[in-house]
């Protein structure tokens, strides 16, 4: 296990520990409302707090904040449990903030009782203009000194589905003049007559987010309760609220710094417009920034629990490099991934100085760095294909691999000497006739230096394979600023290759097999559409960086 990074909230926590506040427990949970997938950013708070929990011995819960019925869904919460269980994470308690919805309206009861909440039957239109602005105070409601035997009469008749939706909400009482607008008697229930996927049509209120939260992390006795930055001008209610209620038990609400990632939007409600209109082929599409995204693109946990670490917890919302991510990938896969060798885009070679039946069978190193990642046979023949780039008729300065009349040496094989071109009636190259020097395998030729090596694959035993190329999905850094989503797409974000050879050996990969392909880069094979009778495999990362400029 690696040393995770410290960090401000760790540290924090440390402290609480060390001097025995909350019992020295900690309890954290991670609360995802469930109207979609989960983002690479959720991965940040998902390392964040179970990492805490982890750390300390203690218990992290997933709660599904699911208050708003009709945009949430099952689909999204299955999604969402195993998001977190291939991350790497086991939560200590399922819960629903639905499962608090009683203990919700009692204590709003409460509030009420104690004139810190009351009905308002204002427009939602008058209830915004009242509230005021930053440089405009609030203006009380008609409606705010109400008794507090009707506000409990009329909150009843709010939950029993007297009323349509927008002829009241339950308002807390705090303070309209406050310059945290947050304060100026904000929302705790609304009507929504909507079927819950929960509780069904048992209710016809629904709490707000802000006073269902902190009521939620109390009724767990969460001890931490760890945010992005949004939601500091929302602690004084968060405190308020508990305050008020007198719980036993009273979480510190922390904030931190949200992901944002170069080239990729992380928020959920973009990515259901990508969906929607099928920018992409759905949530899993291996362009998408979604966990089951970057999975199916060959991420693997290790890698993203890597890159949680490696970008910290700070208070300073900062854009992260895509380079940062990919060289967690890299590290990971360079580390694990086995070698193979594929051909994208075949040249046919036949050798002409073999016989037609030529077979000899090599041995190669699975991992160059990890004998113990064992060997495999690799098959030789008469006839192979090279990638279409390692042969140009006209080289370019420095050009290494192969050159009409030039030699180059067959990865883990014999070296090959270009004697012939033969093209179609386009000019296409169709094949390339060679020679080889017999006495080179795991021998440099005599009286020479050949220093191009190419990667091939037999043609007589080579498997087709469907092979399909990511780049960034956007064509600029923050795609949220371009003018409209349409120009900031990037055209070229994803290339399907149909025509694809790859070895034998990975005609028994299963799928999410991660591999190099030796000096292409790391591919997966896909987790939806391969097949051993038609194999499929993503380019999860180039070899190297194609970033740094
Ligand atoms: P989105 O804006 O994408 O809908 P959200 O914050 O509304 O995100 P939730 O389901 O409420 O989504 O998020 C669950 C938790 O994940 C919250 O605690 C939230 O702060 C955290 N989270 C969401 N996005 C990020 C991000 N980009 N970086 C870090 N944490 C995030
Ligand atoms: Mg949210
Ligand atoms: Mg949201």
């Amino acid at each position: 296990e690696p040393v995770e990074a410290s960090n401000f909230i760790r540290n924090i926590v440390d402290n609480d520990v060390a001097s025995g506040k909350n019992g020295g427990q900690v309890v954290t949970r991670f609360p995802p409302e469930p109207n979609g997938y989960l983002h690479i950013g959720h991965a940040k708070s998902i390392c964040l707090n179970f990492g805490i929990a982890k750390r300390y011995d203690g218990q992290c819960n997933l709660r599904f904040d699911d208050t708003n019925p009709g945009r949430e869904s099952e689909e999204y919460a299955n999604a969402i449990r195993d998001d977190v269980s291939w991350l790497g994470f086991e939560w200590n308690e399922l819960r629903h903030a639905s499962d608090y919805f009683d203990k919700l309206f009692e204590f709003a009861q409460e509030l009420i009782r104690q004139d810190k909440a009351y009905v308002d039957s204002s427009s939602a239109e008058e209830v915004r203009e009242m509230r005021g602005s930053l440089t405009e105070p609030g203006v009380p409601s008609p409606y705010r000194d109400r008794s507090v035997e009707e506000n409990l009469d009329l909150f009843q008749r709010m939950k029993d589905g007297e009323f349509d939706d927008g002829e009241h909400i339950l308002r807390a009482k705090i303070d309209m003049a406050s310059g945290n607008i947050n304060l100026r008697d904000p929302t705790l229930y609304r009507i929504r007559k909507v079927h819950h996927v929960r509780t069904g049509d048992k209710w016809s209120i629904y709490p707000m987010y802000d006073y269902t939260h902190c009521v939620s992390d109390a009724l767990e006795g969460i001890t931490h309760s760890l945010c992005t930055l949004e939601f500091e001008d929302h602690r004084p209610l968060y405190d308020w609220v508990l305050d008020v209620l007198k719980t036993p038990c009273h979480p510190q609400q922390i904030e931190f710094a949200r992901l944002s990632l170069e080239y990729t939007m992380l928020s959920k409600r973009r990515l259901i417009q990508l969906v929607e209109e099928n920018h992409v082929h759905g949530w899993d599409d291996p362009r998408m920034p979604t966990i089951v995204g970057m999975r199916r693109r060959g991420y693997t946990p290790e890698s993203l629990r890597d890159f949680c670490d490696r970008i910290g917890i700070t208070k300073n919302d900062a854009w992260i490099e895509m380079a940062v991510l990919e060289t967690c990938i890299r590290d990971h896969l360079n580390k694990n991934a086995p070698r193979r060798m594929a051909v994208l885009d075949p040249i046919k070679i036949t050798i002409t100085d073999l016989p037609e039946d030529y077979e000899e069978t090599l041995t190669f190193t699975n991992h160059p760095q990890d004998e113990a990642a064992g060997t495999r046979p690799v098959i030789f023949t008469r006839e192979v294909f090279i990638d279409r780039d390692d042969f140009a008729e006209v080289p370019p300065p420095k050009y290494q691999r192969l050159i009409p009349g030039g030699e180059v040496r067959l990865r883990g094989s014999y070296v090959i000497k270009c004697e012939e071109i033969i093209k179609d009636a386009d000019g296409k190259v169709l094949e390339l006739r060679c020679t080889h020097d017999a006495n080179t395998l795991g021998k440099k030729p005599e009286g020479r230096k050949v220093k191009g090596v190419v990667h091939w694959v037999s043609a007589t035993h080579g498997v087709p394979a469907e092979v399909r190329l990511y780049n960034p999905l956007f064509n600029r850094p923050d795609p949220t600023k371009a003018d409209t989503l349409a120009e900031a797409f990037n055209p070229e974000s994803e290339t399907i290759l149909t025509s694809c050879v790859v070895e034998p050996a990975l005609q028994q990969a299963e799928p999410e097999q991660h591999f190099q392909f030796e000096r292409i880069g790391y591919f997966v094979s896909d987790r939806s559409d391969h097949r051993t009778d038609s194999p499929v495999f993503n380019r999860t990362v180039t070899l190297r960086d194609t970033w740094a400029k």
